[in-house]
Parts: C-alpha cells; structure tokens; sequence
C-alpha cells in the first residue's frame, strides 16, 4: 500500500494509530500542538508536523492546520482517532475534496448518525430496536408535557446534536418536566450550539450494550459481537469488557446480525458502535457512534483482530481480513479507564509523572503514552491509560486486572486506580451484575471511603 497516514489526534489513541501503521509498513505523520511538543506520539511517529497552540481549536480541531499539515507532509489518508474531528461531518468532506482519503465512513453517513433523532429514525427504517419516544424533536414545554403523559414517567430529555452525555434530563413526573425541558434545551445550546430536544421513555435498570460493526462500503457487514459498558459516572464509560456478563449466544447472534445487516444495507465503510440500553431481554437503540470508541481493544482482545489495521485496509478500499464466520469469541477481555483525577471528587489532576511502570505478563496490555518525566497539559481531556486484560473466562480476567492494578506505578498525580482497586472488592462486580446507575449509586453510598 503507497500511503502516508496522518494522525489527527494525540494521546494514546495516537500511539494507537501509530503501532499499527508501523505493523502495515505505511509511514505515519504526527500532529502535534506546542504544549505536546514532547508528547510520546511524537517521538513514535516517522514524521511529525506541528499544528497549532495549545488550545484545540487551535490546533487538534482545526481543519485548515490539518489539512495543511497533509499537504507539507505528503500525506495521502488520515485517521481521526475518537474525540476531536473524528465525527464532524464538514471536515470529512473537506478532507475528501482535497483528495485525501478518511479512515472511517462518509460524510453523509456521520452527517445521518450525528443527529441522535435522524440516527432514530434511520435505526427503526433499517429494522433496529429503538428507545420508544417523541417523534422528532420537541418544540414546547406544552409537547414536552404531553408526550411525558403518553408515554408514563420517567422520561428522559436528549439533545439531538449530543454527546459526551451533555444535554440530557430526566424527568420523574410532570412538575420535573418544565425544568428538564428548559435545562436540557439550554445544555444543548451551550454545548452544540444547536437546542433540538427529543424525548425518550427513561429506562430504569438498563445496561448500556453497544455492538461493535464492521462495513466494506460495498454491501458487506459484520459484526464483533457486544461489549457491556455499564459502569460508568455521569453517563461516561470508566471499565468495559466483552462477551457482555449478561449476553446469551442466541441473543448476540440475534442483534449482532441485525446490526451487520443495517450497516451492510447502508454501505456504511469502516468501524462502528451501535449503541443500545438493554433491559429484561430487550434491546433499545440510543445511538450510533461512527468512529473508533476508547474501548475498542477489549473487542480486540476476544476476537483476536487489530480493527484500526482493518479500519485502515477498508479505507484504502481493500476488503476485511476476516468474515463473520471467522470471528469466534475466545475468552474475556476487561478495560479500566485510568484518568489523571483526584478522587473521590474527579477532579482533574494534571501534573508532572515523576515514575510510570506499565504491568505486563500473560493477557495484559497498557494502551497509554505515558513516560517518566511527562508532563501532562491541562488542556486535553483526562485520559491518561487504558488497562486491559485477557483471561480465559471472566474470573480469570478479573483476578488477572487485580494482578495488573497492583504492578502499575503512576508517580507524580493522582489517578483513579484506586476506584479499581475498590471496585474489585464488590461482589456485584464479580457476579457482573449491575446495571447503569450501579456505579453512581455506589458512589454516594461511599464506595470510595
Ligand atoms: P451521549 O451521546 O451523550 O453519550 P447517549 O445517548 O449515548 O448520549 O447516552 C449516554 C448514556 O445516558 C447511556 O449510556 C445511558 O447511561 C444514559 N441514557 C441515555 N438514554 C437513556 C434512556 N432512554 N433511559 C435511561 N438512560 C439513558
């Protein structure tokens, strides 16, 4: 393959991109901003380019300093990573008019998925489950009432243009709905600048089940089966694993191979999640995210496939190295978010790592771009690693995370390795029972203390 790929992003994911370019033998460029001028990403990739200040509008998020940055270093594709560009609709389309190829789904496909209702709409069309609710956005608290009323509370208020869990309201009875109307309305607007709400029936033990797919924009799709990343605070992801503790075969069969027909119906090309709330047997969709998620290599680790490697192949219009006859599931494979966070408040603790040691041994792997004396920027998010492990089955997973918590040094800043640590000792943990709100409820109960 004659390409050069540029990585729009940094961080880990970067690295990510990085270790699988050089795998395929294709140059890789970096970006980078001033503050990450000693970033780990830029030391690993062949070239790097720097685009920009600090800020990530500056530099992360702006269009012309990328493609700028395609057109000094000769480069031919560019993958966006997750956050960032790697769902914006305009910059892909931009990219692709100046004869680059994206690595991930067209501009339209994003376009239909980044508008939650859109998305909705187009999941129920294609013979996906969805979330029951308002149709279409909702113009006044008056509606707002009314379809409270028809469907019974709880509801739940949702920013058609959301993500990152902003704009989102719950509302328990009809004297709550005026206030979670307005204040999702006003998230929205603040947030994505655009204050479109819908309204679904809120689900009141669900487990969050997102389906990996795989498109070739040909016609074909399949899918890696689900992972359960129920656990989290403040509707963001802290520790997810795969097979899904609760998932029967015959149920992964059944909405795998819907989701592999959709995607395969839409010619969408690349990688994506879709994502649904499951609860007593049944699937809900709530979204689709067109990109590579955070919690990819827990897929990676059961399946035993490197999806940017076939993220990258698809882009350059080669097909998948594998069908879903070949995909069988071995094992179990658990993620921990690790975020440079001071507990038991979250908050954010950038700093300088005076001692990092990575574990390893059988089933573990670190995906961070972490070193001894770097300093972490307080300008990107809080991600600092990914641990995941790999065991035969999900006892063995679990004692092997205990095992790998315990080797891993991070000197210097505060992290949320102990809430793993914590979090291992609940038997709800070990029995994989818990659902959305788990974590959350476990928390003020005092989990942490
Ligand atoms: P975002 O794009 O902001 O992440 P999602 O639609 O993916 O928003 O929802 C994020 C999380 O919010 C879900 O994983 C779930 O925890 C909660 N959530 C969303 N919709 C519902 C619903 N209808 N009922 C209950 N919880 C919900």
């Amino acid at each position: 393959m004659t390409h050069k790929i540029l990585i729009a992003n940094r961080g880990e994911i970067a690295l990510r991109v990085i270790r699988a370019c050089r795998e395929m033998g294709i140059p890789s460029v970096a970006v980078h901003s001033t503050a990450d001028a000693d970033a780990m990403h830029v030391r690993m990739a062949d070239e790097t380019i720097c685009i920009g200040p600090a800020p990530s509008p500056d530099s992360y998020l702006s269009i012309p300093a990328i493609i700028s940055a395609c057109e000094v270093t000769g480069a031919t594709m560019i993958h966006p990573g997750y956050g960032f560009l790697s769902e914006n609709a305009r910059f892909v389309q931009i990219v692709e008019d100046h004869d680059i190829t994206f690595i991930g789904p067209s501009a339209e496909h994003i376009r239909t998925m980044g508008d939650k209702i859109t998305a909705k709409e187009t999941a129920a069309a294609l013979g996906i489950p969805v979330v029951p609710g308002s149709e279409g956005g909702v113009a006044s608290v008056e509606e707002a009432k009314e379809i409270g009323a028809s469907f019974g509370y709880p509801v739940i208020v949702k920013a058609t243009a959301g993500g990152g869990g902003r704009g989102m309201k719950v509302a328990r009875d009809e004297d709550e709905m005026a206030r979670a109307y307005q204040t999702a309305r006003a998230e929205a607007k603040a947030a994505f600048g655009n204050d479109e709400v819908y309204i679904e029936k809120y689900l009141q033990r669900p487990r969050h089940i997102e389906i990996q797919v795989f498109g070739d924009g040909q016609g074909n799709g399949v899918h890696l089966g689900e992972r359960d990343c129920s656990l989290q605070r403040r509707h963001q992801k802290v520790f997810e694993e795969a097979p899904g503790p609760s998932i029967s075969p015959e149920e992964r069969a059944h909405i795998g191979g819907i989701c592999a027909n959709a995607v395969a119906k839409m010619g969408y090309r690349g990688a994506g999640t879709i994502e649904f709330l499951y609860e007593d047997g049944e699937f809900f969709f709530i979204e689709m995210n067109t990109r590579l998620q955070v919690e990819h290599p827990v897929t990676e680790g059961i399946f035993g496939v490197d999806l940017v490697r076939e993220q990258i192949l698809v882009a350059a219009g080669q097909p998948l190295s594998f069908t879903q006859d070949d995909l069988q599931i071995n094992g179990h494979a658990i993620e921990v978010r690790i975020n440079a966070e001071k507990l038991p408040e979250f908050r954010p603790s950038p700093g300088t790592i005076s001692h990092f040691h990575a574990p390893g041994g059988l089933g573990v792997r670190m995906d961070s771009a972490l070193y001894d004396g770097y300093r972490i920027p307080p300008y990107y998010d809080s991600l600092i690693g990914k641990l995941i492990v790999h065991g035969r089955d999900r006892p063995e997973a679990l004692a092997r995370l205990n095992r790998a918590l315990g080797e891993l040094i991070v000197d210097g800043v505060d992290t949320t390795v102990p809430l793993f640590h914590a979090l291992l000792r609940e038997k709800d943990i070990h029995t994989g029972e818990y659902n959305i709100h788990w974590l959350e409820k476990w928390l003020e109960a005092g989990g942490l203390e």
